[in-house]
């Protein structure tokens, strides 16, 4: 099969077309190893240059320093839901979320579970249609850590611009939109993210973290839930997710060679502005469930006047090569995720379709 579709999944996503080839070019064998990446011992110098590489690629992308480090780590990002409170939410402090999606609250849950959590923010009360004004977040007196989902992947909102709070430690679930756009990474002391949306295949989670967070975490929690071990061992403690990490360094790769952040950006900008003006303009045919200054650039969230029509409008996308178009089943509707490594083409195909779509039904 030579023919591709326009994949708007959520994720798993679509991944470079370069990337995919690179990686078929050279999978019976592996830069003359004889053998393939998935063949390899972790414990390889082949293996170990994939790993070194990934994080030094990482850094460079984030313009991070040597104060920060990268792991490689497995258990998704519903992982480090758990971790995070485990290793730094100490009895008797509380740790403060803001709620902005059915990932942050999934976040808050796991965080009960080991100490005093509180909510400085929510919108909940507002369908998540937006992101919290820094005037309506209110945070507990001196919290273990601050909280956030930077892009909500559900409800397609995204933090415009990142709050500081002094000396609390920003932790921010990126999962969905990390390396989206340059952005200030050392106004946080933890990022984590599952990989299978903007950084490659699912099965490998990064957290870039601050040297000190990973250092001296609780001695009483299991070996493979602290940090330390993982940092102290490169990522290579125990067999890690080798074909995993080999496919996001070759997309950081591709990344870099697209000109890093800057120059993602403004293709991302483009990507969803062909579909937000589809939606604004179509008269209030289509309606965006977000409200328009949070609007996100990975997942754009939107309905159409019956559910019967968007059931319509998802199916005849396929049919038309457009794939994944179905909202997530908590909300409906419809949801285009244009990670990355979507194309400007890809988004121009979809506009196209909702053109034609309410011309026909509108
Ligand atoms: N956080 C966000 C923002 C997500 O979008 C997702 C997955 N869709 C998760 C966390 C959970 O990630 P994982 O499946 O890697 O545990």
């Amino acid at each position: 099969m030579t023919h591709r579709v326009f994949n708007f999944n959520a994720g798993p996503a679509a991944l470079p077309i370069e990337v995919l080839k690179q990686a078929q070019a050279e999978f019976l064998n592996y830069q003359e190893t004889g053998m393939s990446i998935l063949e390899t011992s972790h414990r390889s110098k082949a293996y170990e240059a994939v790993n070194r590489e990934a994080e030094a690629t990482l850094k460079e992308l984030l313009g991070l320093g040597d104060n920060y480090r990268v792991l490689f780590l497995q258990g998704g990002a519903s992982t480090q839901f758990a971790m995070i409170p485990m290793n730094f939410l100490p009895q008797g402090r509380t740790a403060d979320y803001i709620l902005t999606g059915a990932w942050s609250e999934k976040a808050l849950k796991e965080a009960k579970l080991f100490g005093n959590t509180h909510i400085a923010a929510t919108t909940g009360e507002d369908n998540y249609k937006r992101i919290p004004k820094i005037g309506e977040i209110q945070l507990s007196e001196n919290p273990a850590y601050v909280h956030i989902t930077s892009n909500n992947t559900i409800f397609g909102t995204q933090w415009q611009d990142f709050p500081s709070f002094g000396q609390a430690p920003l932790i921010a679930d990126m999962s969905s939109d990390i390396l989206n756009k340059p952005f200030d990474a050392e106004k946080f002391s933890l990022i984590y993210a599952g990989a299978q949306k903007n950084l490659g295949p699912s099965g490998v989670t990064v957290v870039i973290a601050r040297k000190e967070l990973l250092e001296n975490n609780p001695k009483d929690i299991p070996t493979m839930m602290r940090y330390e071990t993982h940092a102290k061992n490169d990522s290579l403690y125990n067999t890690p997710p080798a074909f995993s990490v080999y496919i996001l360094n070759l997309v950081l790769q591709w990344l870099k060679g697209q000109g890093g952040l800057a120059a993602i950006e403004k293709r991302n900008v483009e990507k969803a502005s062909l579909i937000y003006n589809a939606i604004d303009q179509s008269g209030g045919y289509y309606r965006g469930h977000a409200q328009k200054d949070s609007r996100s650039l990975m997942n754009i969230t939107f309905r159409l006047p019956s559910e019967e029509l968007e059931k319509t409008f998802a199916s005849q996308a396929e049919k038309a090569g457009l794939i994944g178009l179905k909202g997530h089943r908590s909300v409906g509707g419809l949801r285009a995720s244009i990670y990355n490594a979507m194309t400007v083409e890809g988004c121009r195909a979809l506009e196209q379709f909702m053109l034609n779509f309410q011309q026909k039904n509108g």
